[in-house]
């Protein structure tokens, strides 16, 4: 899960980083009272959308007066702000943070990200910051600290300390540096986030160290431990077909092909995936509803997968263990009966009691096609696609919460 840059300020804060004084608004008054809340003569308006490329994207924009800090918020609410992260669809700003300006000396780039060769927490520091970290190590290579934090002791003052020298910070303005990487190690490790980014790590001319930007991401998996951070969701920045699913409790990533998969398995989702591009088809979604397929599940999974307009065939691909085929086939009957879709239906079953759940999908009369490998299913699902015709974009409802305020 991702945050916005003013939550991850506020959690960091929390941990001992310095970061400038600021105010969230959700209108151009509240930015320019924000302003005047701050106080001084110069502050900074920042679109907060989940994406980092904002200030090239003109989702940062300076101001010197209250005026300024009004017109510069009214410009971004309601904009879709499309960067270089976000993919053409962009996305909507609906809050903006003020913070009041620093004069920047030198900006500096701090990350923390859970390295998976390593097994363990890294610690990347470079004295290029600013530009995006992809940027630094095509241009910059040679500017690049890297530390790698044994866990059963966690981060040590010296490896911090290190760190800093590394990045060339004057004698007097270490203790504040070694603070901020310290606070940033402990904010990642007692939240269960997966990436800590802090870009730029600001030296002020007055000879301060701030985080002038923020970027945290937690680890799904734990936010049940940790309601605190679990409640910071936005869900007007996320896909809206993956916000549902997740409801749901199902597994869900939206694709742009045609072929809407529903699968039991991460693994045998990942393959029901290759298949179909095998057979030059295209999924629609990576959707895995997990090893108990009762009919309530497959019936959400089956809306779930119609509610995107792009979907021309559904491909149900089920390899029964614990489970059992003739659960999922009456799952599916009670699915289609209950909403039927208007798209053709492959479903390959596999596994525990196949038998009698190819009997109860022939006996419904629904107009399944049947397919008895993986491969097979594939190649009927693409075969559908081409032979259907595309009446469904043409009926289908506009694109679910597009402009609509978040919920
Ligand atoms: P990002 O583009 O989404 O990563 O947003 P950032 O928060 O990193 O802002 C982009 C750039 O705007 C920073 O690298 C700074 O150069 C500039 N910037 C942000 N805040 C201030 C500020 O208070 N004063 C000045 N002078 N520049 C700022
Ligand atoms: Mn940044």
């Amino acid at each position: 899960m991702d945050i916005h840059e003013y939550q991850a300020k506020e959690l960091l804060a929390g941990f001992g980083v310095e970061v400038p004084r600021g105010g969230l608004a959700y209108s151009p008054e509240q930015a320019a009272y924000r302003a005047r809340e701050i106080g001084g003569s110069t502050w900074v308006v920042k679109a907060q959308i989940h994406s980092g490329g904002r200030g090239k994207a003109g989702g940062v924009i300076v101001c010197h007066s209250e005026n300024e800090v009004y017109d510069a918020a009214d410009k971004l609410f309601g904009h879709r702000l499309v960067t270089e992260q976000t993919g053409a669809a962009g996305k909507v700003v609906y809050r903006v943070y003020v913070e009041g300006g620093v004069s920047i000396a030198r900006e500096l780039y701090l990350g923390l990200v859970l390295d998976r060769k390593e097994e363990r927490v890294m610690v990347v520091a470079s004295s290029a910051g600013g530009m995006e970290i992809e940027e630094i190590s095509a241009n910059e290579p040679d500017s690049l600290v890297r530390c790698v934090v044994e866990p059963a002791v966690g981060m040590q003052a010296f490896q911090a300390r290190q760190i800093a020298f590394q990045l060339g910070i004057d004698p007097q303005l270490v203790n504040p540096a070694v603070e901020t990487i310290l606070g940033s190690y402990r904010a990642f490790e007692q939240l269960d986030a997966t990436m800590v980014e802090i870009n730029p790590l600001v030296v002020t001319t007055e000879g301060g160290i701030f985080a002038l930007d923020a970027k945290m991401t937690f680890d799904d998996n734990a936010l049940f431990r940790r309601p605190d951070v679990a409640e910071l969701r936005d869900k007007s920045q996320e896909d809206p077909r993956e916000t549902r699913a997740a409801d749901r409790g199902l597994s869900y990533v939206g694709l742009e092909g045609n072929i809407g998969c529903i699968v039991n398995g991460a693994g045998l989702a990942m393959a029901t995936m290759d298949m179909i591009t095998q057979a030059d088809g295209q999924p629609a979604n990576f959707l895995d509803i997990g090893g108990g397929a009762t009919p309530e599940r497959v019936a959400k999974a089956f809306r779930l997968v119609m509610s995107d307009e792009n979907v021309d065939a559904v491909l149900v691909n089920i390899f029964a263990g614990i489970n059992r085929c003739d659960w999922v086939a009456e799952g599916v009957v009670q699915a289609l009966e209950r909403d039927p879709i208007d798209v053709p239906l492959v479903v390959r079953l596999a596994g525990t009691h196949v038998e009698e759940g190819r009997r109860i999908l022939a006996e419904s009369g629904l107009p399944i096609i049947h397919a008895k490998t993986l491969a097979e299913a594939a190649d009927r699902a693409v075969k559908a696609v081409s032979n259907a015709p595309k009446v469904r974009k043409r009926n289908a409802p506009a694109k679910v919460a597009d402009e609509g305020v978040p919920s």
